[in-house]
């Protein structure tokens, strides 16, 4: 009868306890755009305004929605993952079928990984699937502690900058929604980055005129961008902002990556 009360505070040393700490040691500020889902708006417009500008994103994929129709947008299809792999963008895990992983034990979540990277990889010659975004934000310790071994990073939904020692398998966000980013919220995140050195992950869903509620308009993409370039803030995916931070994969992590990626098909 105690569970609800152990899972809530689970949770909340799920959220504040840092179970992979990173001291970052990047030369100069960072600014990574990060699209979850994904919806097909964010390929159609908002890979294309990145590129425009000369920017790549970490787009965080769901193998088992793709193509879906849901409430708010259709999904990003196969031909179009493709399409942003070859032209450079990041493709990351959002689990399989799009689950919280609080609600999975060890084994189905290891399921939930191998399948969508194996999904990811039939449509992405070569691809290596590399860091993880939390479906709902939805974070357990223990799921927490599991993904940190298969994944360099995972990113959640909680609020704030990354800087100084930061938690690796829990990435912190700046919504790029154009109901709660505001002129003033921008200038204020932008100069916290350069202030503190830190890493500003911005993220959204939809990038669509108008846009749903957890999505951002072209307009606001381009605006956003052009602040952060105007700053000569660098813009990298998250798998290059790594390097950047000085973060290199341990031997025996790379060891056991690439024997996964060895016995996963081509
Ligand atoms: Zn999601």
């Amino acid at each position: 009868m105690f569970q609800p009360l152990v899972n809530g505070v689970l949770r909340r040393v799920a959220r504040h306890s840092r179970s992979k700490p990173f001291a970052m040691r990047n030369a100069a500020p960072l600014v990574s755009f990060t699209f979850d889902d994904v919806p097909a708006s964010a390929y159609t417009n908002g890979a294309a305004i990145l590129e425009q500008h000369g920017l790549r994103g970490t787009f965080y994929i769901a193998a088992g929605t793709l193509g879906q129709v849901e409430e708010h947008w259709r999904v990003i299809d196969r031909e179009q993952v493709r399409a942003l792999h070859d032209r450079g963008h990041e493709i990351g895990c959002h689990t399989f079928s799009h689950v919280g992983v609080d609600t999975l034990d060890a084994r189905m979540l290891d399921e939930e990984c191998r399948h969508n990277r194996e999904v990811l990889r039939e449509i992405c010659a070569g691809l290596d699937v590399t860091n993880f975004c939390y479906p709902f934000g939805r974070v357990s310790l223990p799921r927490k502690l599991q993904l940190d071994d298969r994944f360099d990073s995972s990113r959640g939904v909680y609020e704030g900058i990354n800087a100084g020692v930061v938690d690796l398998a829990l990435l912190r966000v700046i919504e790029l929604y154009d109901r709660t980013l505001t002129r003033d919220k921008l200038d204020r995140v932008l100069r916290e980055t350069r202030a503190r050195n830190g890493w500003l992950i911005f993220y959204s869903h939809d990038v669509a005129e108008p846009p749903s509620w957890i999505g951002v308009s072209p307009r606001l993409l381009r605006e956003t961008i052009e602040a952060v370039q105007a700053e000569n803030i660098r813009c990298l995916p998250i798998r290059d902002a790594l390097s950047a931070i000085g973060f290199r994969r341990t031997t025996e992590a790379a060891a056991k990556f690439s024997a996964r990626a060895a016995s996963g098909p081509r």
